[in-house]
């Protein structure tokens, strides 16, 4: 079986590495020819709106799937009409839209900060006294790793959030800044058949608006609580009808969670899963879309942690040095801000906080 991925980046080819074990093929289309996922697989390369690529890519696979979610929607639609893709376009659609998704989320009756659309200085105004300061103004499309962002803490600062990001085509959200504890994420699959499982909660550390750090399982989570993160990730699966592996990202406070966003594909967060669970997140997604059973998503040690290798690759011999870590490079050459890699440790609870502190210190001299 061979199966078509929008998108070459880093997550389509840990799709394609955990997929070959499995015995399946994959083909990528990206726009680049440098993409990470051209070194494992076969790459077309074009955009995803051009019909002519599109064909070239499509031809020969069973089922499509995207590592990517800011890939054209209409493209998407198109190759809809001819082959199953999944997760469901719809999924895309609203992970495209930061109000679509709170919008959704909300009608399912989970906590979301407070939000409003807003087009204008004069809406943010308005809109901010209705929420309170601080706040966060975004662009309603194509954020990630906090681009496109600004914090408001005082009325001034919302003339320069405006001027800097208020343009942004799509349109803008304003939302409440939320004081939370800690950030979690749940990373959940779902097969065709309608079954669903859970990896365990993991806790996320971000640096400058990247994800630096996961921790699973997260520590201190109450069983009310896991389960509150489950029966979220469920509502939002079942009413997307949704296929393969769907991630919440989710604020902490006391013990409500508010959810922030979901990402309709697998997730930097669970990037821990390829050695931490007995099934990881790459290769439940692609059972998932294969249309075959899923893998158990246990843990297969006490703790597990990931750092993200984010700008520049590390000595990898001190890194390799380290007892159970496992070194995971994209291919990607190294650029401020980009994520180019990821280590994770596994292991008992205390030798994986000694080994993740010898670790932030080789990253950080190399
Ligand atoms: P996002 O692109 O929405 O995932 O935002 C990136 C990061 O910015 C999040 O992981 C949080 O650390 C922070 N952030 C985003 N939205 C909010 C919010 N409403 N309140 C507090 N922090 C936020």
């Amino acid at each position: 079986m061979v199966i078509g991925i929008l998108g070459g980046g880093q997550l389509g080819r840990m799709l394609a590495l955990a997929g070959y074990e499995l015995g399946l093929r994959f083909r990528f289309l990206d726009p680049s020819p440098k993409a990470p996922a051209g070194h494992v697989g076969d790459l077309v390369v074009g955009d995803y709106l051009d019909p002519a690529a599109v064909d070239r890519f499509a031809a020969g696979c069973e089922v499509i799937t995207y590592e990517f979610e800011n890939v054209p929607v209409e493209a998407v639609k198109k190759l809809a009409a001819r082959l199953p893709v999944y997760p469901p376009v719809r999924a895309l659609e609203v992970g495209q839209d930061r109000i679509a998704e709170k919008t959704l989320f909300a009608s399912l009756g989970l906590e979301v900060p407070a939000f409003r659309a807003v087009g204008s200085s004069a809406e943010v105004r308005a809109a901010a006294r209705e929420i309170g300061l601080p706040a966060v103004l975004k662009t309603r499309r194509m954020g990630y790793d906090g681009k496109g962002q600004a914090v408001i803490r005082t009325e001034v600062e919302m003339e320069a959030a405006w001027a800097r990001i208020g343009e942004h085509p799509g349109g803008l959200i304003l939302e409440q800044m939320v004081a939370f504890e800690r950030e979690l994420s749940v990373i959940s699959v779902r097969s065709r058949s309608g079954e669903m499982r859970y990896y365990p909660l993991i806790e996320n550390v971000h640096a400058g608006g990247i994800l630096a750090r996961s921790t699973a399982p997260a520590p201190r989570v109450s069983a009310a609580l896991r389960a509150r993160a489950e029966s979220a990730a469920r509502a939002v699966a079942a009413h997307l009808n949704y296929v393969g592996v769907l991630t919440l990202e989710l604020f902490q406070v006391g013990e409500r969670l508010l959810v922030n966003e979901m990402a309709p594909r697998v997730h930097n967060s669970g990037h821990w899963t390829i050695d931490g669970s007995v099934a990881g997140q790459f290769e439940n997604h692609v059972r998932a879309v294969a249309g075959w059973p899923l893998g158990s998503t246990a843990m297969a040690a006490e703790s597990v942690a990931m750092m993200n290798l984010v700008g520049h690759i590390p000595d990898r011999a001190a890194v390799l040095e380290v007892p159970g870590a496992h070194l995971h490079l994209y291919g990607k050459s190294p650029r401020p801000g980009r994520k180019v890699g990821h280590i994770t440790i596994a292991g008992s609870t205390a030798d994986v906080k000694a080994a993740e502190a010898r670790l932030a210190t080789i990253v950080q001299r190399s």
